[in-house]
């Protein structure tokens, strides 16, 4: 049984802790959180072991009426691997806590790669972090992900020559009501190319890939406009046919009648996933289309849920648990990845069990 602590209760952090509580070869050790709000009570409701994650607000906790099993150190201590999902650049200022007691980290995309021993993605390089040398791993981000999972086959398959990627990024999540644009569409970054393709390289160095960024006011899920020039040009068909072996590829059929993210959302929700995520990428079959040696499609991202099923193939991996395989195929069995659509004959579950199920 691997012992998990989780470090940052926000979007990431309570979707890593559920599913970390849906592994039957896990134990949830408990969360960390920084303040008694609202994610705190639900975390309690879910009977989580609440811990400090600044001991000097220990205090707030107790005024509020909630009680802490102990402080971020305790957490540290007890776990053989600690999820560190706290906001970008405070996981890296954590390194000498989880050096302290000697536990591996995983951090999240908003890490520096320099940071970290090994970047992460399940589908793309599983094994860099079964090292006895590796005590930080980061898994990349929702697009790096995303694109990651997609690039792997691709190139494996038929080679890649080169990859364009346009990134048509949501502005915020839909609980951050500081973010924007509201009514605007920002270049972002307006340098080109983006920062998203060499943090692809990470995962895959040799990949040719270029990528842009823009901002749009939307919060549910991002959407890439994908060409990609292959090395041998296969038929449409092929291609589908590739990325339909893919447990975390949905390819969103056209009779589903799914126009957009809000519609995917809306069918997340509409079959039971919990919160409405979306741990897979979600390609429009409609959209592949190949052009000579160029593939074109679109695929969209959810951004608070994609990286989800990585870490927890990260933890398995940085603690030398299961192999690539194995590890992906329980993480697809206990949360319910690989969605399909009862359109092509084949129902999947789609919710996720608990351990003790
Ligand atoms: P978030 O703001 O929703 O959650 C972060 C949580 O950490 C908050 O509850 C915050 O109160 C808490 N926190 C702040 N300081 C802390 C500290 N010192 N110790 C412990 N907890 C602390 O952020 P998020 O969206 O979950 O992002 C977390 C990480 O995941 C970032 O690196 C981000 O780049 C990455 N990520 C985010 C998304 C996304 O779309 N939300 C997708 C992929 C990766």
């Amino acid at each position: 049984m691997i012992k998990v602590g989780v470090n940052g209760y926000g979007t990431i952090g309570k979707r890593v802790a559920d599913a970390v509580r849906a592994q039957p070869d896990m134990k949830l050790v408990g969360v960390a959180k920084t303040r008694p709000n609202y994610e705190a009570e639900a975390a309690v409701r879910k009977g989580y072991p609440l811990y400090a994650a600044i001991p000097e607000k220990s205090d707030a906790f107790r005024n509020a009426g909630i009680d802490l099993a102990g402080e971020i150190d305790d957490l540290v201590m007890q776990s053989d691997v600690v999820v560190d999902c706290t906001p970008s650049g405070i996981g890296e200022q954590n390194r000498e806590l989880y050096r302290r007691y000697d536990t591996r980290a995983l951090f999240q995309g908003g890490e520096s790669a320099d940071a970290v021993d090994a970047s992460f993605n399940a589908r793309a390089n599983y094994d860099v972090a079964r090292n006895d040398d590796v005590q930080f791993v980061r898994v990349v981000s929702c697009n790096t992900t995303g694109l990651s999972r997609l690039m792997a086959p691709l190139d494996e398959a038929f080679g890649v020559e080169k990859a364009r990627i346009t990134l048509i990024r949501r502005g915020g999540d839909p609980a951050d009501a500081s973010r924007g644009p509201i009514n605007d569409i920002l270049p972002d970054p307006v340098t080109v190319p983006s920062h998203h393709g060499p943090d692809v390289n990470t995962i895959l160095p040799d990949l040719n890939i270029d990528t842009v960024g823009v901002k749009v006011p939307a919060t549910l899920m991002h959407l890439h406009s994908v060409n990609v020039t292959l090395s041998e040009a296969p038929s449409v068909d092929e291609v589908r046919d590739l990325l339909h072996e893919e447990s975390r590829l949905f390819l969103v059929p056209d009779i589903a009648g799914i126009g957009g993210t809000g519609q995917l959302k809306e069918f997340a929700m509409d079959t039971g996933r919990p919160r409405g995520d979306l741990w897979e990428n979600c390609i429009w079959d409609e959209s592949l289309s190949v052009e000579d040696n160029d593939l074109y499609l679109f695929q969209s991202i959810h951004q608070e849920s994609d990286v989800i099923p990585e870490n927890v193939d990260a933890i398995r991996a940085i603690m030398d648990a299961a192999d690539q395989q194995e590890s992906m195929e329980k993480t697809d069995e206990n949360l319910g990845v690989g969605l399909e659509s009862v359109f092509g004959g084949v129902r999947k579950r789609i919710t996720p069990r608990n351990a003790d199920d």
